[in-house]
């Protein structure tokens, strides 16, 4: 058996603080590409570490408030990051999203430490539920992993997308069979993996991965059909950092541009070319009838945790109220309208989180799993009214949104002076302070964070069509059916009702 100690040996010391997060990035070996270029250091690349420093956030947030960011996780015994906690009763999905909103509030983007979380969640039910059924031991080794994972103190990105091909055929009938994620080989001491997973939150942020299989699988799938975690410098591995709108604002000098230079997302195709897991790390083997519970449970938690978007929502309407402020305009009725209608539909958000949270059931594990109508109600919600909100922070903001010169023409002798005459607004308001304001509008509207606040909203977690077959499942129409039948009095089996 390959020894596993050796893969845990940097992880010695828990990461303590965002300072060690940092540093715990630096000096790995890892083939990452950006616009064309292998990345030697992603935290040195000034496009990259905003999307650092975002995930870094959920050590500051553990460090300033750790009765939010912080958890004693009774697997490991250790107080750890609830971003490594399995939820073991309906306060702890709470607390949950609690974090989630407030980390939306500090960096205004995606944190990227969610996927992993529910990734760990599902994984504890659905492991149990395996060796029940199979006597394997899938949970055993499971525990054992994330014992160590909480000890640590580490990142773990979950990997589920995969590219899929032919949407209209199974893993094992494309034409390309690496279009989904699948072993290649098995030996006594582990498997061997090929293929892609899209879209990858936080993957180059963090320090292991847990690849989970997509969606249901067939008997013909069993080699699609595997959960297995692994170091995300594990030799055999690819990246590919996507690239965001406007992301190379954060290179062209200066803070203003950007929007909001300090925090941005990330999301990267990982390629893997014959990747090794030893046993000890895998947690589902050709088991391909629980596939399809795995990714339920999993998108269950995750539709939840887009509550992070109310965090953003609560900035973005702050943003708006500021930039009616400085056109001297917030108390104009319209302009008050406006921001109760976006508060109505951030709040609506929340509270439809919350609900799932509130009305979680356990799971044979013990793990606590959110309400799952309610959490397909939450992110079906989040399909559409962030896309809302941000219409109604650009109607209130106005067109200068897009038209206003650059930070350089700001910073020209000739035209600096002109730009500060012409774009001031209500005596007092700093012409600079306007600009920022509608920067960061527009960086969350349809610039770099426009990527997290509105089309990850819209596809994140699975797009409108699969929150609508998941609410369509468990709707029980015939049920609503009967009682409208009753209270109108239609005769029931020949009887009138009561
Ligand atoms: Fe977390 Fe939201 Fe980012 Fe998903 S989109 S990883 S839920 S912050």
């Amino acid at each position: 058996m390959p020894d596993t100690d050796a893969l845990w040996a940097d992880f010695s010391r828990p990461i303590a603080t965002a300072e060690d997060y940092l540093t715990s990035l630096r000096g790995r070996t890892m083939a990452v590409y950006f616009m064309g270029e292998r990345v030697a250091e992603p935290i040195d690349h000034p496009v990259i570490f905003p999307s650092i420093n975002a995930m870094a956030e959920t050590y500051r947030l553990a460090s300033e408030r750790p009765e939010l960011g912080g958890v004693h996780a009774p697997i490991a015994d250790v107080r750890t990051n609830r971003f490594l906690h399995v939820p073991t009763g309906p306060a702890d999905l709470v607390a949950k999203h609690e974090m989630q909103r407030e980390l939306g509030r500090r960096t205004g983007t995606c944190f990227q430490r969610c996927v992993g979380l529910d990734a760990i969640g599902a994984c504890h039910s659905v492991t149990f539920d395996i060796d029940a059924d199979k006597r394997t031991d899938y949970h055993r080794r499971f525990l054992a992993f994330l014992k160590r994972a909480q000890a640590a103190n580490i990142v773990i990105g979950g990997a589920m997308t995969d590219p899929k091909g032919d949407r209209s055929k199974a893993p094992h009938q494309q034409d390309d069979p690496d279009l989904f994620l699948r072993i290649v080989k098995r030996d006594a001491t582990g498997i061997w993996i090929s293929g892609a997973k899209m879209h990858q939150t936080g993957a180059v942020n963090s320090h292991w991965l847990v690849v989970m299989p997509t969606m249901r699988m067939t008997e013909a799938d069993k080699d699609w059909s595997f959960v297995g975690a692994l170091r995300v410098d594990s030799p055999g591995l690819t990246y590919v950092v996507g690239r965001q709108t406007n992301d190379t604002r954060a290179v062209d000098g200066g803070a203003l541009d950007a929007g909001n230079a300090q925090f941005a997302g990330q999301e990267a195709m990982i390629v893997f070319d014959e990747v090794f897991i030893p046993h000890e790390h895998v947690f589902m083997n050709g088991e391909w009838q629980y596939a399809a519970t795995l990714v339920e449970r999993f998108t269950t938690y995750h539709r939840s945790s887009y509550v992070c978007k109310t965090g953003l929502g609560d900035v973005l309407i702050g943003a708006a109220a500021e930039a009616a402020s400085h056109n001297g305009v917030e108390n104009v009725s319209h302009i008050k309208d406006k921001l109760v209608e976006m508060t109505h539909l951030n709040e609506t958000i929340y509270s439809s989180c919350m609900a799932a949270a509130y009305r979680s059931k356990p799971m044979a594990s013990g793990a606590y799993l959110n309400d799952e109508m309610l959490s397909n109600v939450a992110k079906h919600n989040v399909t559409r009214f962030p896309f809302e909100i941000a219409r109604l922070a650009q109607d209130i903001a106005g067109g200068l949104v897009v038209t206003m010169p650059s930070e350089r023409d700001l910073q020209n002798n000739e035209i600096g002076p002109l730009i500060r005459k012409f774009l001031q607004g209500k005596s007092g308001v700093d012409t600079v302070d306007r600009m920022r304001v509608l920067r960061l509008i527009e960086n969350m509207t349809i610039g770099r964070n426009a990527v997290g606040y509105l089309t990850e909203s819209l596809h994140g977690a699975g797009s409108p069509q699969a929150q609508r077959i998941q609410i369509a499942r468990g709707m029980d129409v015939e049920g609503k059916k009967a009682r409208a039948r009753k209270l109108a009095g239609v005769e029931e089996r020949g009887r009138p009702a009561r």
